[in-house]
């Protein structure tokens, strides 16, 4: 059920920020950046609040949310109940709503910047479908799934340097490739960029080096979940991932949206992760519900075009929720830090419209997409603009992430 707000733009049903959601965020609005939150179309200035002692202090006058997020589960709570109390539609916040009126800004009118200091960034590749489509194309249908991928969710390390907020526009990479039939590998402009359509888990509570957590414990150390496009130069990937995974192909730029979403917002949509094929080892095994039902879809603009939808899917079609990538990424004794993002891997449904990157979409580019403006693409273009969506919908009421997206700047020129 909604819960109605005194901020009227919060009640409306399609409205990504009522005050269900409350996600974290930082902005600016000309002066310093700080803490936030999303109430309707507004954006409300948390270090205000806590400076007005309306707010538990948790260092929200800081341009990014670790502070916040390394004081764990119990100060999260406290301040979402503290600003449910602010926020509803009901009499006892009467006295207090004109402070809270002066911390209010238009959301069309400020700054959104990077939610969190990222400390490193680990890339999953935890959904079936994803991983049966490109293990299909590079190494065909019998070699498809690699014989640990029913037992581990598998990952690789990615760089936190180049994860960027949305908006942010991305430079087409250079690298190596080498064409099939070329005999040596040159170096230039990616020819196959593409997206990868994940959600971030962002860890809050660290755990110490050599102290595996359970998989309990890892679901309790997520703060919570952002919007993340693992932009993918394909065939630089092609060239170099065996035998260490993807390096350059990845490096170049992670999006994600400016909000996070906590797990208190996405609780109603908690839902189990798909039967298993095969049992997990004990460390692994699901202990209840960690997955989430959330509605997902990519948008694709052409430069100079309009936006065409060109996959919608649902965080629910995992194979490993982020807590069992968590407990995973922790069972060696490594040790995980606040502000640490993993990336869920690829988020494809079983069906066509449902694949969440265009290598999958266009099929290796053998089978073009025709966009609304009738435009044609096999992977991205310079100038084309991708963007990401998601919500998860409640009874008359939605919590959403806010945009996740960036434009195609053409590559710097290469020296012949
Ligand atoms: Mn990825």
């Amino acid at each position: 059920m909604l819960k109605p707000s005194w901020i009227a733009s919060a009640n409306d049903p399609q409205c990504p920020f009522p005050l269900n959601n409350l996600p974290f965020g930082v902005f600016s609005n000309g002066g310093a950046p700080r803490c936030a939150t999303a109430i309707g179309d507004k954006v409300l200035d948390l270090a205000a609040l806590e400076a007005a002692n309306l707010l538990p202090a948790c260092g929200f006058d800081e341009p990014a949310l670790n502070g916040f997020m390394a004081k764990g589960p119990e100060a999260w709570q406290a301040v979402r109940d503290g600003l449910t109390r602010l926020l509803a539609d009901d009499a006892a916040n009467q006295d207090s709503r004109a402070m809270v009126t002066a911390a209010l800004h238009d959301a069309a009118e400020v700054q959104l910047h990077l939610p969190f200091q990222v400390s490193e960034y680990t890339d999953f590749y935890a959904g079936k479908q994803h991983a049966t489509n490109v293990g299909t194309m590079f190494r065909g249908p019998e070699n498809a799934l690699p014989p640990n991928w029913l037992h581990i969710p598998i990952g690789y390390n990615g760089r936190a340097s180049t994860v960027v907020v949305s908006g942010t526009d991305i430079r087409r990479p250079l690298g190596q490739t080498k064409a099939p039939d070329a005999a040596l590998p040159s170096f230039g402009p990616c020819q196959r960029l593409d997206i990868e359509l994940e959600m971030g888990a962002v860890v809050g509570l660290p755990s110490p080096m050599g102290q595996p957590v359970s998989v309990d414990e890892a679901d309790a150390m997520i703060f919570g979940y952002v919007l993340l496009n693992d932009w993918s130069a394909r065939d630089i990937q092609a060239w170099e991932y065996q035998p260490l995974g993807p390096f350059q192909a990845k490096a170049f730029a992670t999006t994600i949206s400016p909000w996070v979403v906590t797990k208190a917002a996405l609780e109603p949509f908690r839902c189990a992760t798909p039967e298993r094929e095969k049992p997990l080892l004990p460390h692994l095994q699901d202990t209840s519900p960690m997955l989430y039902d959330i509605e997902l879809g990519v948008s694709m603009t052409a430069k100079g075009g309009a936006p065409s939808v060109i996959c919608q899917t649902n965080y629910r079609h995992m194979y490993y929720s982020a807590a069992q990538q968590l407990a995973h990424h922790s069972s060696s004794g490594c040790a995980m830090r606040t502000g640490d993002l993993l990336g869920s891997g690829t988020i494809s449904g079983p069906e066509k419209h449902q694949f969440g990157s265009l290598l999958e979409l266009t099929w290796g580019g053998k089978e073009p997409l025709t966009l609304d403006d009738g435009q044609t693409r096999r992977f991205i273009e310079d100038g084309d603009t991708l963007a990401l969506h998601g919500h998860a919908q409640g009874e008359g009421y939605r919590v959403g992430f806010g945009s996740c997206k960036g434009s195609i700047l053409p590559a710097l020129e290469v020296e012949a």
